[in-house]
């Protein structure tokens, strides 16, 4: 099946981040998110990062002006109907999601395929609230979108073959490396990082060192390109709490408990960059982006 329109729900540090990653790979983009702030919010973003791009010949003005103009935008979900391929990427909550899922099920044609970015829910239960499980996927990125290189293809249980090939072949056409992983809690990228990020936090719940040393230990110890507070700061703290409840929930074993301190940070509204303030202030914000590739990050290479 051909994929030429992909839609994309949500236009947050994720979605922002798909549509510029599918909008430079030469496709037809159409974001949507609840309300026009949160569309700005997106656009600014990748007009930011297409800003950037040009500045290091990456891209000519002129090839970002066509990239800008492959996306076009819409509040709620109605002009999903159009796509060949829609990528849920809204916040991370399974009542949300499987909202979205049944919505999308009832706008979409029956052959388009409805994938989701989610970091841990079970794909296997959004693909049955619809009516065509066999053509519900996982396509999830990691973040910053158009830096890394990674996108784990999650097939749910009702995942037919057809579009599993369909699905590794699109993030293949954006410059991207799909690995086949099969639907579990937090599936691999996530059931190895959060658990580690998560005992980061209980490092500095228990006073074992301040949030600044935690990441230099992995930092220069670990040779990891960011520490894992910084990392959970970049993620957003309640994208990392929910994460680990997945975990603890979907596995029953006390090993996943969140730390307190990540759930009274959530409580307190410190999620991270996003807020700007999380284990880690960020007075002056600096988009993640410009972080990573500033900091010669392995993935920094650009596919366009
Ligand atoms: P975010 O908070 O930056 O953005 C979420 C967006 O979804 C917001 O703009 C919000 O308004 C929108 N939204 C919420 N409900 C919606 C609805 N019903 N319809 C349309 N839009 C809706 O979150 P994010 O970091 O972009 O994460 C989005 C998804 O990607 C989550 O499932 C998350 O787990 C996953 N993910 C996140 C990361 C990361 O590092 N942050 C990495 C990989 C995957």
């Amino acid at each position: 099946m051909t994929l030429k329109t992909i839609g994309i729900v949500g236009a947050g540090q994720m979605g922002a981040g798909i549509a510029q990653v599918a909008a430079c790979s030469g496709f037809s983009v159409v974001l949507c998110d609840l309300d026009q702030a949160a569309i700005d919010r997106g656009l600014s973003s990748i007009g930011n990062s297409l800003r950037r791009l040009v500045e290091k010949n990456k891209l000519t003005s002129e090839e970002a002006e066509d990239v800008v103009s492959r996306i076009t935008t819409g509040t709620g979900i109605n002009r999903m109907g159009q796509c060949d391929i829609v990528i849920e990427a809204a916040s991370e909550n399974e009542a949300v999601k499987k909202q979205i899922f049944q919505s999308l099920d009832r706008q979409c044609s029956p052959e388009t395929i409805l994938a989701t970015n989610t970091s841990s829910i079970s794909v296997t239960r959004l693909a049955a609230e619809t009516s065509r499980p066999d053509r519900v996927i996982g396509m999830h990125f990691m973040n910053p979108v158009p830096v890394m290189a990674l996108v784990e293809v999650i097939r749910a249980m009702q995942t037919s073959d057809t579009v599993f090939d369909s699905v590794t072949a699109l993030a293949e056409a954006f410059g991207k490396v799909p690995v086949d992983v099969t639907d579990a809690p937090g599936f691999v990228a996530n059931r190895i990082l959060l658990p580690m990020i998560n005992e980061a936090v209980f490092c500095l719940h228990e006073g074992l060192a301040s949030a600044e040393e935690i990441d230099t230990v992995m930092k220069l110890g670990m040779s990891h390109p960011m520490g894992p507070l910084a990392l959970a700061d970049l993620i957003g703290l309640d994208t990392c709490l929910s994460i680990m409840n997945v975990l603890y929930d979907g596995f029953k074993d006390p090993k996943y408990r969140p730390c307190v301190l990540l759930q009274q940070k959530v409580d307190a509204g410190y999620l991270g960059r996003k807020s700007g303030r999380g284990f880690h202030s960020y007075t002056n914000q600096t988009n993640s982006l410009s972080i990573l590739t500033g900091r010669n990050h392995p993935f920094q290479r650009c596919s366009f």
